[in-house]
């Protein structure tokens, strides 16, 4: 598999290769590392086909470990908001921030900030679509965020 190509880009981080490889194992530390590709993913079984977000190493309905990575387009709508005031530390900054649930295709459900909306003009069931930045921050974990915008 790996032996036969290119060599691949190491993290100066964490020394790690950077390119996440779809054999990546299903956990939500492989999710953000995707996130910092820009790449939303989630697992999916191939025996009843469940899709599972975020990630787990086993399939929620059938409990199969064989499962594959599917890429999601990061469009949904808005099921429910709450307007943070008193952020933790690292989000200090940005509050007051909203942070949502947001239902995905197939009914996938992802929490995440709500960006490029005034708090009083959030409406339930509004649609927004996935951003996603790259973190300022050069203290490890320096993953990038996603967030939800607009769509
Ligand atoms: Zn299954």
């Amino acid at each position: 598999m790996l032996e036969a190509q290119e060599p691949l880009p190491v993290c100066t981080f964490t020394g790690e290769t950077r390119k996440m490889s779809e054999t990546a194992p299903f956990t939500v530390s492989s999710f953000y590392r995707f996130v910092s590709e820009k790449r939303l993913m989630a697992a999916k079984c191939n025996e009843c086909g469940t899709e599972i977000l975020p990630p787990k190493p086993m399939c929620t309905n059938c409990f199969s470990t064989n499962l594959k990575w599917i890429e999601l387009d990061g469009a949904g709508k808005l099921l429910s908001y709450t307007i943070i005031y008193v952020a933790p530390e690292q989000f200090q900054s940005m509050a007051p921030y909203t942070v949502g649930i947001v239902e995905l295709q197939n009914g996938l459900r992802l929490p995440g900030m709500i960006r490029g909306v005034n708090p009083e003009d959030i409406k339930i069931g509004m649609k927004l679509k996935i951003g996603f930045e790259t973190s300022t921050s050069l203290q490890w974990p320096a993953w990038t965020r996603y967030f939800f915008k607009p769509a």
